[in-house]
Formats: structure tokens, sequence, C-alpha cells
């Protein structure tokens, strides 16, 4: 059994209203309004520091409840966005700078871990890479040990989980698995030949409407590697860059939506010549067909 709870969008209704008023406002003016996330933690403090203010004005000494929600009402902006629940679960591994190789995070405690160095091996016999690949880095003023090279993706179970879990989504998603009733006539880009022929593992069309019991999901990757720096030849070289997923079920009205859309960032400053600092044959086949059993 999955727990789907998290998933479902956020009953809102039995928050304390005025901190949820002052959350909103912050991540509004973040989301639609551009603010950096230093301007936002300066918004957030200075309506805790009001509110403060307001309990205590004339000498009353605040109830329990009060200073609990006053205590707990974040002074930063992603923490903000979490207790609205609307950040992704993003899972950050660390990239290999020599050979691309990603090694996904282990938790100990609070803090997450990665390898020192890089085990792969190009043969069974080969030495291992041994390629360093994390950092000493200072946050929330202990010191840990980062990637050099980080590469963040969103979770991919959880990433589908949202998405059948928003209202009327699943059966947008059903629906995406029909093409379009006249065989001359091309309405998306799912009624193309390279979709319309492809093939499941058992042979059969793999999107075939509604003849199975079954959703069926297609996507498209987009990779995109790049120097930040910009190709100059006396200026820096470093390599950056993202992989991005779109679901061809959904209709083109919200298949390029933010929410809509599985991304992964990844940066690296060590440059590779012509290869991308991630192994991207390491994550593709979870991601290019999916099944799902309903
Ligand atoms: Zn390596």
């Amino acid at each position: 059994m999955v727990p789907l709870d998290s998933y479902f969008a956020t009953n809102l209704r039995g928050k304390h209203t005025p901190s949820l008023s002052a959350i909103l406002n912050v991540v509004a003016q973040n989301l639609f309004g551009h603010s950096t996330r230093t301007w936002c933690n300066a918004n957030l403090r200075s309506y805790k520091l009001f509110w403060e203010e307001m309990m205590t004005e004339g000498g009353r000494t605040p109830s329990t409840r009060d200073t609990k929600l006053h205590h707990n009402f974040p002074t930063d902006l992603r923490t903000a966005r979490q207790s609205i629940q609307i950040e992704p679960d993003v899972v950050k591994y660390a990239a290999c700078p020599a050979c691309c190789n990603i090694y996904p995070p282990k938790k100990s405690g609070k803090v997450m871990e990665w390898p020192t160095e890089c085990v792969w091996r190009r043969f069974p016999h080969s030495q291992p890479c041994g390629e360093p690949l994390v950092k000493s880095a200072i946050e929330g003023g202990e010191s840990v040990r980062v990637p050099i090279c980080p590469f963040e993706v969103q979770d991919f179970d959880s990433f589908i989980g949202r998405l059948l879990c928003r209202p009327g989504y699943e059966k947008i998603l059903d629906e995406g698995t029909v093409f379009s009733l006249q065989p001359d006539e091309l309405t998306d880009i799912k009624d193309g030949s390279a979709i319309h022929d492809m093939k499941g593992p058992d042979g059969k069309p793999f999107l075939d409407g509604f003849k199975r019991n079954e959703l069926r999901l297609a996507w498209s990757l987009s990779v995109d590697w790049f120097n930040p720096f910009h190709n100059k030849q006396a200026g820096k070289s470093a390599s950056c860059g993202s992989i991005a997923m779109l679901l061809l079920n959904l209709p083109p009205s919200l298949r390029n939506k933010p929410e809509n859309v599985l991304g992964g960032v990844g940066h690296c400053f060590a440059w590779q010549g012509t290869r991308p600092c991630v192994n991207c044959s390491s994550l593709c086949p979870n991601f290019i067909l999916t099944e799902l059993t309903l």
C-alpha cells in the first residue's frame, strides 16, 4: 500500500488565518512577483515581529496557543512553502566529475550523505574510477559534506502521485491515450507515427485508448547541457544543464504548465568536453515508458 494523503491538495481551512494569509502573501510575491528569497525572508521576519508586537501590546500576556503559533511561524521562504505543501520532493544525486556516474543520497539522522569517491568500473576487472564526489561545506552552522557535482531531480513517484491525485487529472490522462479520430489529421504531437506506432512490452500498441484497465503514460525527454559563462575563448569553462520531461498524455494547454513538468538540474565546475555531467542512462529507464496498473 502506498500512502497517498501527502499527494492530495492541502486542506487550508483549519489553518490559523492571519499566519496563513501572511505566508500566502510572501509565497505569491516570490512566485508571481519574482521577489528574491532574501526579500521574502525579510518580509516573513517583519510579519513575525509585527505579530509579536500585537500580541504583547499594552503589557498583555499572549495565550499558550498564540505563543506556539508565533513560535512556529516560518522565517525562511523554503519553510513557508513546505508549510503549505507546494515544495516538490527533490532528490539530490552526486554526479562523478570524471565518469558521470550518479549516486543517490543516504539519510543519516537529519543529514544526507553520499559516497566519498566514485566506485564505478569501466569493466568488471578494471580499477574503480576513484574520483572524489564530495567536498566540505557549512550548512546551518554545521560542517557537512556536499556533492562536488550535484544533480537535483524531482522524485518520480512523488511527482506522479501528486499529478494523479489532482482533481480531474486521472480522466484527462486516460483521454490522452486516445488518438485523433481522423487518421489523416494530426491534432497533437502524440498523433504522429513515432507515438502512434510505438509498441508496448507485449508487442501491441502502447497507447490504445481504453482497451486495458491500466493507465499508460508516454513522456518526451529533453536534455540540454551548456556553459553558463558563455562560450568565450578567454572565459570560464563550466558545465550546467537541465533534464525535463513532458507528459504527452496531457493536452497541449496543460502539458507545459510548471506543475506538470518533471525537471532536474545539474551543474559541475569541471568542464567535461562534449559530455553531459550526468549519466542520464541510469535515470531514464524508469522514466521513458511508465505503466501503472490501477
Ligand atoms: Zn567516476
